[in-house]
């Protein structure tokens, strides 16, 4: 039996208008290897073909229009290659030019037959007269034949490669228009009808025709909310069941206990007060590892809003219920300031703490797998090192992963596999993302906010300078070294092409000693190029404050602890991405005195560079400014988001269609609340949908 869906699936070489040639194309190019790949192939703009324009009417930049009139002057001009026709067309309010380069003869013979049109086309100004080259000319008295409506235009996204193939934009739709009347009558609803009439949705066949061929404006609009809908939709429903699944099969570890090396801690060895924030994430991470369920958290905290301590306070949680954790940080600086102050923390505890890395000698790496394996270390602490199969514990129940966009999925999988019983996970990032965008990348996990900095923060100023205030900056810095500060000074990194035009980290390095001479002013530089000692070696000079500037590329963006600077200058700060930059700018304004951020750059900016850095001078609020990313380069390029694939929506767009997503989360939540297994008549189509979707996409892990 052919079901409907089988019809969707129909290799596309089958397609009228295909064949084999061209089906490799399309695969090749844009990834359309079935009927359903085409159907979902969505035009990325239409032309409006309802509205007859005047030449009176004509702006610049207007883009495609339609004019009536009569064509007159019909000349071939110039020799060989730089022949062309020309031709004058003209309606009741003014004049343009046709312009033809090729299909001369064709063309010729046309415009003989008749002088009367509808023209179609782009025009532009050239030499002060409108221009019109190679437009469609259309038979005002032939009516269209289609079996579609034509009146809006379809706009494909198409490539050099396939027009050379000529599968551009025109025949693309043409295409479509082939393939719309053989599958419209199966696209199978996904909706039960109450639920299509309920939320007022277009219904998804119809849905699927006007995205392409759209009877009318709003019918265009209609269209496109329903194939959004069903996007963002059946996305969570993935997420939300995998979450039920996981919940209703993993027996998490049960920290049942409250015991004395976390009441210890709290009572006797935290430097400070905690926030309320910081207490009340603690309780609700309590309240899902004594829950016998298998956590999976993503701790979200703006800079320096403190996380650190909370996952130690979970570690300590481990111990008392004797459990080992480890704690996962993506470079070797940050691996290694989390061993040093942790270490220290919990040295009156009594508790065995080591560090793995790749760089661990192998006596001493022996040692502490053999360690693991007998229960006797209680954390580690390292780099990605941690997951390498020969890391075995005896029993591990926590896995804490610092600045999580750093890592792949495959990485986090394989940190689930080290106990039988999957340990819990806590990960735990500074980059703020925002609300829609954390609901689909992470929404199988649960969420805990950090929204409050530790008391007596004052808020980093920030300015924007250039190489004319150079001196005046220097004056500034030495200021504050005068002051007993300290200070950062980062650059892009250093690529080999760019190597001229980039105020590079070396020559920055040997202007600064000029200016600032030893031994009076300590100098530090770190990059990725040194080996792990050498940068760990300044890092510590840095820390001790025994030297007061440090120069470096952006290996110290993520996480470094150093509270007593206070500058952050950012060189070739139009450089950067807003997250990276704000990723700076946390690390400073960590202890109690005034900092700043000094953003350097060159006079003449893109318009969205200069956007960026005035984000960065106009607001220190993280969410702020990831919404403000968000908005200025879409959810693709926000980092660590790009390997997931979790975001290759086709036509939904995180940064637009915030309400939908949340809207579409909350009524999956809802329909699986009261019917988890999907079995109510109602929901038959969802559960199939679903399970669809599932196996079009095996490749998806259960972690998102
Ligand atoms: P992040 O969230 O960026 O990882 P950290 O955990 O590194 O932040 O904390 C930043 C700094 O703030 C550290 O020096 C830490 O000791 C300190 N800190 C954390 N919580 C508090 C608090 N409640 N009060 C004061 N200082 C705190
Ligand atoms: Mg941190």
């Amino acid at each position: 039996m052919i079901t409907e869906t089988d019809i969707l699936q129909t290799p596309i070489e089958y397609l009228k208008g295909v064949g084999p040639k061209r089906a490799e194309v399309l695969r090749k190019e844009f990834g359309i290897c079935t009927y359903r790949d085409l159907l979902t192939y969505y035009p990325y703009r239409h032309i409006d073909k309802t509205h007859v324009y005047k030449v009176r009417d004509i702006v610049e930049n207007g883009g495609y229009i339609q004019l009536r009139g009569t064509i007159s002057n019909v000349q071939v001009i110039g020799q060989q290659r730089a022949k062309r026709l020309t031709a004058v067309f003209r309606d009741d309010t003014g004049t343009l030019e046709l312009v033809w380069f090729n299909s001369l003869k064709w063309v010729e013979e046309m415009l003989q037959k008749r002088q009367d049109y509808i023209i179609f086309g782009k025009p532009t100004l050239f030499n002060g007269r409108w221009n019109m080259t190679h437009p469609e000319m259309i038979d005002p008295t032939v009516q269209s034949t289609s079996a579609v409506p034509m009146n809006f235009m379809p706009l494909y996204n198409t490539s050099d490669m396939a027009k050379k193939k000529t599968l551009d934009s025109k025949a693309i739709s043409k295409l479509v228009t082939n393939l719309l009347p053989v599958v419209k009558d199966v696209i199978p609803e996904t909706l039960s009808d109450r639920m299509v009439q309920e939320l007022k949705l277009m219904p998804l066949k119809e849905a699927y025709c006007n995205i392409h061929y759209p009877a009318s404006s709003q019918h265009l609009a209609r269209a496109a909310l329903r194939l959004k809908f069903d996007e963002l939709f059946f996305t969570q429903m993935k997420l939300l069941s995998l979450k039920l699944i996981n919940i209703q099969t993993i027996k998490g570890h049960l920290f049942s206990k409250v015991g004395d090396y976390f009441n210890n801690f709290y009572k006797h060895y935290v430097p400070f007060e905690l926030t309320n924030a910081q207490k009340r994430v603690i309780k609700e991470i309590r309240a899902d590892v004594g829950s016998g369920r298998q956590m999976n958290r993503l701790l979200q905290g703006d800079v320096g809003s403190g996380k650190t301590i909370i996952a130690l306070f979970i570690m300590l949680l481990a111990k008392d219920n004797h459990y080992q954790s480890c704690l996962m940080a993506p470079t070797e600086i940050l691996a290694t300031q989390h061993f040093e102050k942790i270490s220290k923390q919990v040295a009156p505890l009594g508790l065995r703490v080591e560090f793995l890395s790749g760089t661990t000698k192998t006596a001493k790496r022996r040692q502490i797998l053999e360690g693991l394996q007998n229960g006797d270390v209680d954390i580690l602490i390292g780099t990605h090192a941690l997951i390498e199969d020969n890391v075995i514990f005896n029993n591990l129940g926590l896995v804490v992963i610092d600045e999580q966009h750093r890592f792949g999925v495959e990485q986090r999988a394989k940190l689930w596999r080290k106990n039988t019983t999957p340990p819990h996970i806590l990960v735990m990032t500074a980059t703020p993302i925002p609300r829609t965008l954390a609901m689909t990348l992470y929404g199988d996990l649960d969420i805990s906010v950090i929204d409050e900095l530790p008391q007596g923060r004052k808020p980093i100023i920030t300015k924007h300078l250039y190489d004319k205030d150079r001196l005046a900056l220097y004056g500034f810095l030495k200021k504050q070294i005068a002051a007993g500060r300290q200070v950062f000074i980062v650059y892009p990194l250093i690529k080999e092409s760019e190597k001229l035009d980039l105020l590079d980290l070396q020559a920055g390095y040997e202007a600064i000693q000029r200016d600032f001479p030893e031994p009076e002013f300590g100098i530090g530089m770190v990059h990725g190029r040194m080996s792990a000692e050498d940068k760990d070696f300044e890092m510590q000079r840095f820390a001790k404050n025994q030297s007061q500037i440090l120069l470096s590329t952006t290996v110290i963006e993520v996480g470094i602890d150093v509270p007593n600077a206070t500058v952050m200058v950012i060189e070739n700060a139009e450089r950067f991405g807003l997250s990276q930059l704000h990723q700076l700018r946390g690390r400073v304004g960590r202890g109690g005195n005034q900092s700043y951020c000094i953003l350097m750059s060159k006079y003449e900016l893109s318009s969205e560079g200069k956007q960026r850095l005035n984000a960065m001078v106009s607001t220190t609020d993280g969410f702020e400014i990831a919404n403000f990313d968000l908005k200025l380069r879409g959810p693709g390029d926000i980092q660590g988001t790009q390997q997931s694939g979790m975001l290759d929506f086709k036509i939904a767009d995180l940064s637009k269609d915030e309400q939908l997503v949340a809207y579409t989360r909350k009524l999956a939540m809802q329909i699986l609340d009261n019917d988890p297994a999907l079995s109510q008549p109602e929901h038959q189509r969802i559960a199939v949908t679903l399970r669809e979707i599932m196996k079009r996409e095996k490749n998806w892990t259960r972690i998102s």
